[in-house]
């Protein structure tokens, strides 16, 4: 298989090799590296893209969740080009920036207030940072193998931070102690194998958190495209902090916080004894006007097509696996789905990683083979730019990359 991919990529194993002289690794961005190198990137438009040997892919990566609409959507390219010849960023507040959170606010009822960063990870630090001062309790509660950036104190391993498992209420209650400031969770794990909430977990987690005196925080950083207010709106969650990121800045780099007004005042300049927040690059105007645009385009037809399309996607993947005998499964939340080489699917991140065998990333490698760009993990994300045609021919990339699994040609 590694033969079949090296012969095909000529140009990305060079290309890496030079990245490799001056970037650790060769990337600056884990997530990127899978082995013996990764195709190397050069284009993208709607659902494809197109590696530096020229090959073309269908897309159903979408950046990690970022790209709804699928690469270079023109609406939201066009309205952040239009901010560069004006200038993309000012010492000053700026009514793009407002416009965004405008629309945050009307599309999310929990936020009231809006406050940018330039990443998710900012956004995530800054919530620990404000649950801490409105609670002056230093500990947070994250679920194992939760992602919320990859900055302290929202790392497992961080002294400040307890961790139990996803969809275990009882290890929650018992973690939930005086000291806790906040219980971070996502509404579903995501990068851990986009594992959803049981029934009633997460809003019997944000009642939990509230008797005990502890923020509940939603980090909506992935899932905010799978409903027009977010999976809260789903969920039937009021979170006391929301997270946000990736969609909202339309494919340029953003992250935001937002919750009540009551809340979110300890981080304004004019606030005595504010938690001060600064940013060069905050709310960054290519971001605040193309995530706007994406937004906007992001309504309830678009997602309810997005769900459809992916519901399909799950059942023809599944199917094809079954035919091919081999035990998988599929978790989806919305457009967001992962691929589990287990015959039930995982309910915790434990579970999860018991099913990312060798075999997954022989899969991803044959995928990328029959020109179909997934992730090494397994997890799958649409866009609108998906046609039915683009997903039939997934669905059939899958069907042979599992035959070529059972036949142990990869
Ligand atoms: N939270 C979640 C749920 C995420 O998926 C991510 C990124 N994958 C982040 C936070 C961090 O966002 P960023 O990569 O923009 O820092």
């Amino acid at each position: 298989l590694l033969h079949e991919y090296r012969a095909r990529t000529p140009r990305s194993a060079a290309a890496f090799q030079r990245a490799a002289a001056v970037l650790p690794g060769g990337e600056t961005r884990f997530i990127t590296y899978y082995p013996p190198y990764p195709v190397i990137l050069a284009e993208g438009h709607g659902s494809r893209l197109y590696d530096v040997d020229g090959i073309e892919y269908l897309d159903l990566v979408n950046n990690y969740t970022s790209l709804v609409h699928g690469n270079a959507y023109e609406p939201a390219m066009q309205a952040a080009a239009a901010v560069l010849s004006s200038g993309p960023v000012f010492p000053s507040p700026h009514e793009l920036q407002w416009h965004l959170a405008e629309l945050l606010v009307s599309r999310i009822p929990s936020v009231q207030r809006v406050r940018f960063t330039n990443s998710g990870t900012e956004a995530s630090v800054l919530a620990a940072r404000l649950a801490r001062r409105a609670t002056r309790r230093a500990r947070l509660l994250l679920f194992d193998g939760a992602y919320h950036g990859s900055a302290p104190p929202l790392l497992a391993g961080d002294p400040d931070v307890v961790t139990v498992p996803y969809n275990d209420l009882d290890a929650t209650a018992k973690a939930l102690t005086g000291d806790i400031a906040a219980v971070f969770a996502e509404p579903f794990l995501g990068a851990a194998g986009v594992i959803p909430a049981q029934p009633g977990f997460l809003s019997a987690v944000a009642d939990l958190a509230r008797e005990r005196g502890a923020l509940f925080v939603l980090d909506e950083v992935q899932s905010l495209r799978n409903a027009v207010g977010g999976e809260q709106g789903r969920l039937g969650l009021r979170p006391d902090l929301t997270v946000m990121g990736k969609v909202i800045g339309g494919g340029m780099p953003i992250g935001a916080i937002g919750g009540s007004e009551e809340l979110m005042r300890l981080t304004a300049a004019t606030t005595e004894g504010n938690l001060a927040h600064s940013g060069t690059f905050n709310g960054h105007l290519t971001a605040a006007a193309a995530g706007a645009v994406t937004l906007r385009h992001l309504d309830a037809g678009a997602i309810d097509r997005l769900d459809r399309a992916a519901c399909r996607l799950a059942d023809a993947i599944t199917t094809a696996a079954a035919e091919a005998g081999i035990a998988a499964s599929v978790t989806r939340a919305g457009s967001i789905l992962n691929l589990h080489l287990a015959a039930t699917a995982p309910l915790d991140a434990e579970q999860a990683r018991a099913a990312a065998t060798p075999a997954l990333a022989a899969l991803h490698v044959a995928l990328l083979l029959d020109g179909v760009y997934t992730t090494p993990r397994g997890m799958i994300n649409l866009s609108t730019a998906l046609d039915a045609d683009d997903l039939e021919r997934a669905a059939q990339a899958y069907a042979h990359a599992f035959q070529r699994l059972a036949d142990a040609d990869i």
